[in-house]
């Protein structure tokens, strides 16, 4: 599973993503939260970057070659 590029770009702050592989430890994923506004370019429609957050402290950052690794809460199919 992943989100489309249109998917990514469309994700507001406070939208859930799962990631794919890693999993809580009761089984379900690994949630990832959208931790501020989506950032797209202008003249590079390609491009998106997205700051996420899990667990209580834990920043990164998914740009457009990472949208692989996660799918969206609504989409998933070990619900939970
Ligand atoms: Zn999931």
């Amino acid at each position: 599973m992943a989100i489309t590029l249109e998917q990514a770009k469309g994700l507001r702050h406070g939208d859930v993503l799962h990631h794919n592989t890693d999993r809580n430890a009761d089984g379900t994923c690994q949630r990832w939260r959208v931790a501020s506004e989506v950032k797209t370019w202008k003249n590079d429609a390609s491009r998106v970057q997205i700051s996420i957050r899990w667990g209580l402290k834990t920043w990164g950052v998914l740009t457009e070659k990472d949208l692989g690794i996660v799918h969206p809460a609504s989409e998933c199919t070990r619900l939970k």
